[in-house]
């Protein structure tokens, strides 16, 4: 990161309202580690943040902003391009289409900052895929909401440690369907989004390693049917003609210890849990999940709404703190 540039803008999506996310946003965005980071600005409701930081006793100033650019890195403050959507009388741990259509502007807003480029990065407070679906927006999540709203038709999933970075080819559905679903293009496009990604998070030359389906990468035709020479070799030659450092296929097994020993920047997994079972194997910065493809990069939290314990200032920080540092760190080059 070069010094005089100032630090990313983090647009940081409240979610849903009745949920623990105005708790875990109040001390995050205060968090001294995450000021010398980025510059959080929050994109929700500040009477539900001067609520949360009343529940948990936080002395704060929360100000609102009119645009991210207004925002000031100041300790003590809290930034927030205040939508105003949430009735005064909310009750925490209820379902209601008011957060849930809350959360889905908070989205769509973020989405238009990202798009103008007015924000670096969005880190996203859990909504409740429930109350979105009664309020009449029916999404499957906050991933391809995000999508939706910046017209991008695929994205990726990223797992980002200390030690390994991974982008997944295929996520959630079935083995069987994601082998079918893996060919060329596929692999092709998820390569190029990891490579742009890492590109972007200051990393110009990333070396980028490709894991194969089967065990020992098909072991010269002894496992499987071939998959990784019809499937992957075709993507990795086209990518390598542009430049892009991408070698495999890789045995899944070895690869992520290699990575961990920095022999590649970015593992490439062909399905979930190729990807998730190295990682999560690291701990608890595991959890943080980014999406690769947007006009700028997101990250979530590792929890949900947990209306079970909203609004008693029990919920744990720790997380939205990590997809904070995840989201400055993967767009301080932009
Ligand atoms: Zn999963």
């Amino acid at each position: 990161m070069n010094a005089q540039q100032p630090l990313p803008l983090i647009g940081v999506t409240m979610g849903d309202g009745a949920g623990i996310g105005p708790e875990v946003i109040v001390p995050a965005v205060l968090d001294a580690a995450t000021l010398g980071r980025c510059r959080p600005v929050v994109i929700g409701d500040a009477a539900r943040l001067r609520e949360a930081a009343r529940i948990l006793g936080t002395d704060c100033e929360i100000v609102t902003v009119e645009a991210p650019a207004a925002a000031e890195s100041v300790p003590g403050r809290i930034n927030v391009i205040d939508l105003g959507l949430l009735p005064a009388d909310l009750p925490w741990g209820v379902l209601s289409t008011e957060a849930g259509n809350a959360a889905y502007e908070y989205i769509r807003l973020a989405a238009r900052l990202a798009l103008a480029g007015e924000i670096d990065g969005i880190c996203t407070a859990p909504l409740n895929k429930e109350a979105l679906h009664a309020a009449g927006h029916v999404f499957p999540g906050h991933t391809e909401l995000l999508a939706h709203f910046t017209g991008v038709e695929e994205v990726s999933m990223m797992l980002s440690t200390e030690k390994v970075k991974v982008i997944h080819v295929t996520t959630h559905i079935g083995l069987i369907d994601a082998v079918n679903r893996i060919e060329p293009g596929l692999v092709e496009r998820t390569v190029r989004r990891g490579h742009e990604a890492m590109v972007r998070a200051g990393v110009p030359e990333p070396v980028i390693g490709v894991c194969g389906i089967n065990p020992h990468a098909g072991e010269n035709g002894l496992f499987g049917y071939g998959e990784e020479e019809e499937k992957i070799v075709p993507a990795l030659e086209t990518v390598r003609r542009d430049g892009i450092d991408a070698r495999g296929p890789l045995p899944a097994d070895t690869a992520f210890f290699l990575a961990s020993r920095g022999d590649y920047d970015l593992i490439v997994a062909m399905y979930h849990d190729q990807g998730h079972g190295p990682v999560k194997v690291l701990g608890i910065e595991a959890g943080v999940n980014l999406t690769v493809g947007l006009p700028v990069i997101r990250t979530s939290v590792d929890h949900g709404t947990a209306f079970d314990i909203a609004g008693t200032g029990k919920a744990e920080a720790g997380s939205m703190i990590e997809a904070l540092r995840q989201a400055a760190e993967m767009s301080t080059a932009r």
